[in-house]
């Protein structure tokens, strides 16, 4: 069976900030109102025989939107993003940042420098809606197998606003 959350009904939200390295019309600095809708399929179990408590799923999928709400996002393995005082030929990884008060980067000619806790650093190539979606699926597999739910697929689309979004699906 499966079980369907809406995100805008739901109020799983987040706005926030990004960018989209050389890209034409998204390069610049601009902002989103997401929303995440979630598909989660499995077996019927448990004392209420539920596939999840959407409580469960809810409070997860929020936990992740708070984390990026009003944040400026960061992919920290942006090829096109050139942190200053980084070595970026090989892999950024989180630890590389610890130290940093300033987010000091390049993209093409123009120079960004933005207070770190202004940002939220993801270990993504990209801020697309795809890459997203690939980021708010694992997080989500990974809390919702935590609390003992034993589930076959989760399908979950982060949404741009209203009418566009990218669909990630994980099976087990
Ligand atoms: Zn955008």
């Amino acid at each position: 069976m499966k079980i369907m959350i809406n995100g805008i009904h739901a109020n799983l939200r987040f706005s926030s900030a990004h960018i989209i390295p050389n890209h034409e019309s998204c390069g610049c600095i601009h902002g989103h109102s997401y929303f995440v809708d979630v598909e989660i399929e499995g077996e019927r179990s448990g004392k209420f025989e539920f596939v999840a408590d959407f409580k469960d799923v809810k409070d997860s999928v929020r936990k992740i939107c708070k984390k990026l709400d009003h944040k400026m996002l960061i992919p920290i393995n942006n090829e096109n993003m050139e942190f200053k005082g980084l070595d970026s030929s090989n892999e950024l990884s989180m630890d590389d940042f610890k130290n940093i008060k300033y987010l000091d980067f390049i993209i093409g000619n123009k120079n960004y420098k933005l207070p770190i806790e202004d940002c939220v650093l993801l270990p993504l190539k990209h801020t697309s809606a795809e890459e997203l979606s690939k980021y708010f699926t694992y997080k989500l597999f990974e809390d919702i197998q935590n609390k003992g739910y034993s589930i076959a697929t989760i399908s979950l689309c982060v949404n741009e606003g209203i009418g566009q979004g990218a669909l990630f699906k994980k099976e087990l």
